[in-house]
């Protein structure tokens, strides 16, 4: 049912699929329960070419938007928190330094990274700074031949386990969108600290953290793009972000709708299976579809990525759309299960508290909408104050 959009990537799928099944599903509860990113799973995911597939050929990628979205599938169906954690280091860290690094930027921390030798990670949000993301206060100033670094990041996906750190910092004084820059930082950097994996409700395989930054000294080598314009950088690379994103809410969905229908065929009340009620139908019948309709959607918006388009509305719609189905699936899959969704020894519970946060991070459903109108207006000819 799942080839159907990428028929030529059928067989990475099913390799795919068989290694999560096998290797990854396995060490799931233990990673939720130990809150522990799987780290064997991950280096043997990334032998096998799981990790980085978007990125280029030269430095150990495959070059292949459509590739990684299937990837980001298959992980997801499984265990989104690995995959939040897989997407950190090879999406958000790397496809920054791809993009905007310079050569030897990219000689040094791309292999490593998608040979899952190490681990990147993004930093943006602070304590007092998440949807408003220009009122970052953490600060860069001039030294010398380069720059010091202070400041406070905190739910920062991979910050206690990350060897590579993506900073993006302000120069004090500055407003808007003038003077961000963005650093590449290395543990061991004196003055820079991350504090434990934070508790949390799910993504458990996924360790989140703040990042300390106190004095950091840095020279100009360590500045990813341009001096003053890192905070347009982000705004650059959050489309092609956004438009992979929406796979996550997929890949959960499809996990659901497949064990709702398994499940409903099994279970049987009234003596008969409750998959022959109507009242169960209709709901199997809303989760394919809103999950053919968006999958169609997100497959065709890679397309446009490939084509250099902007996609600023359509990956903010397709963003929203899809952790919208997914907050809706997992409550669904839960209510299909009845008591026994409700229970650890069931996989819906760990789906529907993972797939919470895909309404929060990477943008809110809510600054997804601001987006959607603000777009519309620009488009149909109206500006918005
Ligand atoms: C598990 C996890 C992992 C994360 N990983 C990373 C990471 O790797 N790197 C990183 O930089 N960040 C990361 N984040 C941070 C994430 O991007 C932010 O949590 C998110 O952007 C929201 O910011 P906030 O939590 O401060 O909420 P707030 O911005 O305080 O929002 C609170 C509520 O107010 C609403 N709101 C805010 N402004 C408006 C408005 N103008 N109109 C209407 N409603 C509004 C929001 O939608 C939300 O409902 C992560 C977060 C989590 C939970």
């Amino acid at each position: 049912m799942f080839d159907e959009l990428a028929p030529e990537y059928g067989e990475l799928r099913r390799n795919v699929r068989r290694f999560n099944e096998e290797v990854l599903d396995p060490v799931g509860p233990a990673a939720d329960e130990q809150g522990k990113f799987p780290l064997e799973v991950f280096r043997q995911a990334a032998k096998l070419g799981y990790v980085g597939a978007h990125l280029p050929e030269e430095y150990g990628g495959a070059g292949d938007l459509v590739a990684k979205a299937v990837i980001y599938e298959e992980n997801c169906r499984i265990n989104l928190g690995y995959n939040v954690s897989v997407n950190a280091s090879d999406l958000l860290f790397a496809n920054n330094v791809a993009k905007f690094g310079t050569p030897e930027q990219k000689r040094r921390y791309l292999p490593p990274i998608i040979a899952g030798d190490k681990i990147g990670c993004w930093a943006l949000t602070e304590p007092n700074s998440g949807s408003d993301a220009l009122s970052i206060t953490t600060r860069w100033e001039p030294a010398g031949d380069g720059f010091v670094l202070n400041g406070q990041k905190t739910f920062i996906t991979n910050a206690p386990i990350a060897d590579f750190f993506i900073v993006i910092a302000r120069k004090p004084g500055s407003k808007g969108l003038e003077g961000g820059t963005t650093f590449i930082l290395e543990r061991g950097l004196p003055g820079l600290s991350t504090g434990e994996p934070m508790k949390k409700m799910g993504c458990m395989a996924s360790p989140t953290g703040e990042v300390v930054l106190e004095d950091v000294k840095v020279g100009r080598e360590q500045v990813l793009g341009e001096v003053g314009a890192g905070l347009r950088q982000m705004l650059k690379s959050l489309d092609v972000e956004r438009c992979l994103s929406p796979f996550s809410s997929i890949g959960v969905s499809m996990a659901c709708l497949e064990h709702s229908v398994r499940y409903a065929h099994e279970r049987s009340q009234f003596g008969k299976p409750i998959a022959s009620y109507q009242l169960i139908q209709q709901k199997i019948a809303e989760m394919a579809m809103n999950l053919e309709i968006i999958r169609a959607y997100c497959y065709q918006l890679l397309e446009m990525v490939k084509q250099g388009k902007s996609v600023t509305r359509q990956a903010a719609m397709a963003k929203l759309f899809a952790s919208r189905m997914v907050t809706k699936t997992t409550n669904e899959a839960l209510q299909i299960f009845g008591g026994y969704g409700y229970m650890k020894e069931y996989p819906i519970e760990h789906h529907l508290r993972d797939a919470r946060l895909l309404e929060i991070g990477a943008g809110t459903s809510e600054i997804q909408t601001l987006v959607i109108a603000r777009e519309v207006y620009k488009e149909l000819g109206f500006s918005r104050k």
